[in-house]
């Protein structure tokens, strides 16, 4: 899909205006004009922010996928278990009834998978309809009325985590692992002032975790091994089709301030709902780093990122430094911090998962 940013014109344009203004998003005095003026970028941004995207006031793939789907209601389709799978706001508001009630649909993702139908197949059974599946009136008339007199939703409750919060007793030489080194090709990420990429530095960290895991006799998929161009989709997808135990993607963080130091990490969050595994992962992740390569140590954030939401395990996507931070450059000319990094959360997968 083309990019869409402040100053450009047309009829996308007019698309995410009025998917914007549906979702109750104001748009200033120039309303659904076709042109992305000022309102509109603020509207994006805060679009952006409550759905946990990177507020970054564009419309890329991630934040145009999230806008489209947070426009279905519930009862507007028939939802059902099929291939590709059904996505938006209706089923995530389905997952989180059903969680609610007590229901194992899985993360609250929003995209109607095997976990999902398994719980609408139990919550039928337990309530007396027709057990097929299919998420017709009969099931949404009976889950609003049972929610509504039941058990309140709230807002950050403790529900069932796709591996329930724990690896499952695993050892490392039985599991298997993608690395995502981010970015790569066209795509550099960020650069700072020495001209680095966040690119490279991703994958010399990527590259020398994945050996070390491999050494401790885990299976590892890598999403690029090499500097070239891998669709955003694509990673999660890779993970799925490998049938990972664990996804780690690996990023570096930066910003104008030179002064921004730290290591930083993300799990799988939406909307009240959030991954405890991925949490758990995130905060030991940054804690090691910190330790192993003296950085500041940023708390584990929940975030809405692509690739942490299309996998179907626990993911973390890892930022073990600004590579804008002063000093970092120097720090990167050699391999220390990339050696002392991928170590650093080695060690924590090694204690996460168990040695053999
Ligand atoms: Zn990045």
């Amino acid at each position: 899909m083309r990019i869409l940013k402040s100053g450009d014109r047309g009829k996308e344009v007019l698309d995410v205006q009025s998917r914007l203004r549906s979702l109750g998003f104001d748009l200033g005095t120039d309303g659904v004009d076709g042109y992305f003026g000022d309102d509109t970028r603020l509207a994006v941004l805060q679009f952006q922010q409550s759905n946990g995207l990177v507020a970054d006031g564009v419309i890329a793939e991630n934040t145009w996928c999230e806008l489209v789907e947070s426009g279905y209601e519930a009862g507007e389709r028939l939802l059902y278990l099929k291939i590709p799978p059904f996505r938006g706001a209706d089923v995530l508001m389905l997952q989180r009834s059903l969680n609610c009630l007590g229901f194992n649909a899985g993360p609250e993702d929003g995209i109607f998978g095997p976990m999902t139908e398994r719980a609408v197949l139990d919550f039928q059974k337990n309530s007396g309809l027709v057990v097929d599946g299919m998420v017709d009136d009969s099931v949404l008339k009976l889950i609003d009325v049972v929610t509504k007199d039941g058990e309140p939703h709230s807002d950050e409750g403790k529900i069932p985590d796709r591996n329930g919060g724990a690896a499952g007793g695993r050892t490392l030489d039985r599991c298997t692992i993608v690395i995502d080194a981010g970015h790569g090709g066209d795509d550099t990420g960020a650069v700072n002032s020495a001209g680095r990429c966040e690119k490279d530095v991703s994958l010399a960290v990527a590259t020398r975790l994945s050996r070390a895991l491999e050494s401790a006799g885990a299976r590892v998929v890598m999403t690029r091994e090499s500097d070239q161009t891998v669709p955003l989709y694509l990673r999660p997808a890779t993970a799925n089709t490998a049938r990972a135990d664990l996804f780690i993607s690996i990023h570096m963080n930066w910003s104008d301030n030179p002064r921004a130091q730290g290591a930083a990490a993300y799990y799988f969050s939406r909307k009240g709902y959030y991954s405890e595994a991925g949490r758990i992962l995130a905060d030991a992740i940054v804690a090691s780093i910190a330790e192993a390569a003296a950085v500041p140590v940023m708390p584990a954030m929940g975030r809405n990122f692509a690739v942490l939401r299309e996998t179907e395990m626990t993911a973390v996507v890892v930022e073990p430094c600004f590579i804008t931070g002063e000093g970092m450059n120097d720090r990167l000319d050699d391999d220390t911090f990339a050696s002392d990094a991928s170590e650093a959360i080695f060690s924590v997968l090694a204690d996460y998962f168990g040695r053999q």
